[in-house]
């Protein structure tokens, strides 16, 4: 069975530290305007589970959700 690894942002809860971008650009951004995290792709290669893991726990805001099936 493949494991699907999925994300989930709370973009109200998003403090715009970054921190996510420059860990993983592949899957999150920041909004030009408010710096917000823009979410690239809900459902990153299942590799980088370790990485969205670790994002998730960083985010100072709580703001990211990891959903593992
Ligand atoms: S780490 Fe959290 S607070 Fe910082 S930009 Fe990403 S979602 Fe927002």
């Amino acid at each position: 069975m493949t494991e699907v690894v999925k994300v989930e942002i709370d973009r109200e809860r998003c403090v715009a530290s970054g921190s996510c971008a420059m860990a993983l650009p592949a899957v999150f951004d920041q909004d030009e305007d408010d710096g917000r995290v823009i979410l690239l792709t809900a459902e990153p290669d299942a590799g980088l589970r370790t990485a969205v893991r670790d994002a998730v726990l960083a985010c100072p805001g709580g703001a990211l959700s990891l959903i593992e099936n």
